[in-house]
């Protein structure tokens, strides 16, 4: 029998609540993320019905297709009840996107080079100007690779320190935290515990920048035990992602 998205959602947040008081954490500073990419806009309106208003999704096009979808579908029956859906890029980005992801993004999670910080924040200026986005800020996670496993997405630790200083010197830019997707057969607690120590460090410069995106299906108790204030969770909830097309 297939679970319900409804007993994913609730099983998942049960999973948060008692990863956290392991850890001696209070579960309101952890957020969680529904990742839907693959999925139909019919499953985030049952995610909306449930209360999920932010959203991760890992392909500009299918993105912005499902928020326009979404608007649609609460205009004819208010499935939003006023309260507006966040979506977030999480995958990685293609510098030609970032006019695109710019008019429908709360926040990006995938950030690791100088070129994508720049092009960002001017798809931002332009997005405002053209009336095509209500925040002014866009939120930015530096995303660190993890062993120099580049294949994922993600920099180096010296250049994660610069692109902080570009992301806080960009007024249309919202410098919140560090991203990582632990490599494969790595070992999560050892990953996300040096993902933990750079928070750190760069909070010695960059205080505001406290947020911490990570945990996933696999691996959220140990993100969790390592200071995540954000767990990107699909499959827990939503079962197997129908097939890629
Ligand atoms: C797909 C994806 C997730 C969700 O993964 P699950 O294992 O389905 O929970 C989280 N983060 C990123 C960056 C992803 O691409």
């Amino acid at each position: 029998m297939t679970k319900t998205i409804a007993q994913g959602y609730q099983d998942t947040q049960e999973r948060i609540r008692a990863a956290c008081e392991e850890a001696g954490r209070d579960p309101q500073d952890v957020s969680l993320m529904v990742v839907t990419k693959f999925h139909p806009v019919e499953t985030v309106a049952e995610l909306v019905r449930l209360g999920v208003r932010n959203f991760g999704e890992n392909r500009e096009q299918e993105a912005r297709q499902k928020a326009q979808q979404l608007l649609e579908l609460d205009a004819e029956e208010g499935v939003l009840q006023g309260k507006a859906a966040e979506w977030s890029m999480i995958g990685q980005l293609q510098s030609n996107k970032c006019n695109a992801v710019s008019r429908w993004a709360h926040s990006v999670h995938s950030v690791d080079s100088q070129k994508l910080v720049r092009r960002l924040g001017n798809g931002v200026r332009r997005a405002l100007d053209e009336g095509s986005r209500t925040d002014s800020k866009l939120g930015i996670f530096l995303q660190v690779s993890i062993d120099d496993d580049i294949a994922r997405g993600g920099t180096s630790e010296d250049e994660v320190f610069r692109l902080a200083d570009q992301t806080s010197d960009d007024p249309n830019l919202q410098l919140r935290g560090l991203m990582s997707v632990p490599p494969l057969d790595s070992d999560p607690d050892k990953c996300f515990g040096y993902l933990q120590q750079l928070s750190q460090q760069l909070q010695e410069n960059h205080p505001e920048a406290n947020e911490i995106s990570a945990g996933m299906t696999s691996d959220l108790e140990a993100a969790i035990r390592h200071g995540s204030t954000c767990v990107r969770v699909g499959t827990a909830i939503l079962g197997p992602r129908p097939q890629q097309h």
